[in-house]
């Protein structure tokens, strides 16, 4: 079996639940040409563990509508994707062997930051879903967490780790089209340390990255950058999906991580697009 790709998705305001521009265009593009994983395993920032790291292992989840004052029809979404028991403890084994402590949990159902992209990218809601916790813990501990769940890349599973590179509630302006210079440099910053696979200087955006506490004032919606980042096997490179914001400053910046084969090659003529 091949090794399924890593995915850092943006995943921004609620409402792009219900819109159909670039984003989610890039999303649907991206799993339209990727053959259908086993089952994918998601970490969102929207459920983070400052103890034992949750895993979802029902059979079926119900969806959090963990968002509020938003149009009714956002509440309304449904994505009736199974859960996956096996590839839960199959986490949970990984997670524990890697030094870290896991608990399979029967009862919570997936947040916004799972379903909304999930419902975008593969909106038939046919392949088994898994969420795990993000620990709360430093940049370095995030690298390791990622890197302790890669080998479920090898068994067909298709890890995503949902977030935001630029996020600070407070300075969103819903529907304002400008783009805030502190975002753009601190996004800019981050995509060019992406596609240098540059872990180590990602780890340390606290101190290094313009902007950074206008940026993400709060770890939780970078986090899971620097987990897909841990999860990235040697020979991955890096490939944008979608870059730009929504909302005067919400990064929208989504990548994949992935080996080269199986990737068409570049145009090796030298011709201009
Ligand atoms: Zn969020």
């Amino acid at each position: 079996m091949t090794r399924e790709p890593v995915l850092f998705v943006s995943h921004g305001a609620p409402t792009v639940a219900l819109e159909h521009g670039p984003y989610a265009e890039a999303l649907a593009r991206f799993a339209a040409a990727h053959p259908a994983p086993r089952a994918l395993a998601v970490v969102s920032a929207h459920w983070t563990a400052a103890g034992p790291v949750g895993i979802t292992s029902a059979g079926h989840h119900r969806l959090i509508y963990d968002f509020g004052g938003f149009p009714d029809e956002l509440y309304a979404l449904q994505y009736p994707a199974p859960g996956s028991p096996a590839v839960a403890a199959r986490a949970a084994a990984l997670l524990q062997a890697a030094g870290f402590t896991a608990r399979l949990d029967p009862v919570r159902g997936l947040d916004h930051g799972v379903w909304i992209p999930l419902r975008l990218a593969w909106p038939g809601a046919r392949i088994p879903v898994v969420q795990i916790a993000l620990p709360e813990a430093p940049a370095e501990v995030q690298l390791r967490f990622g890197a302790a769940l890669a080998p479920l890349r090898e068994d067909g599973v298709l890890l995503v780790a949902s977030g935001g590179v630029v996020h600070n509630l407070r300075r969103v302006r819903f529907g304002d089209t400008a783009v805030d210079p502190w975002a753009l440099a601190f996004d800019a910053w981050v995509a060019e340390r992406v596609d240098e696979l540059d872990a180590a200087a990602l780890a340390r955006w606290r101190e290094r990255g313009p902007e950074a506490a206008l940026a993400a004032p709060s770890p939780e919606h970078f986090d899971p950058l620097l987990v897909a980042m841990g999860a990235r096997a040697p020979e991955d490179r890096a490939a944008t999906l979608h870059a730009g914001f929504a909302h005067r400053n919400l990064s929208m910046r989504s990548f994949a991580l992935r080996s080269p084969a199986g990737v068409p090659p570049l145009d090796t003529k030298g011709e201009a697009a």
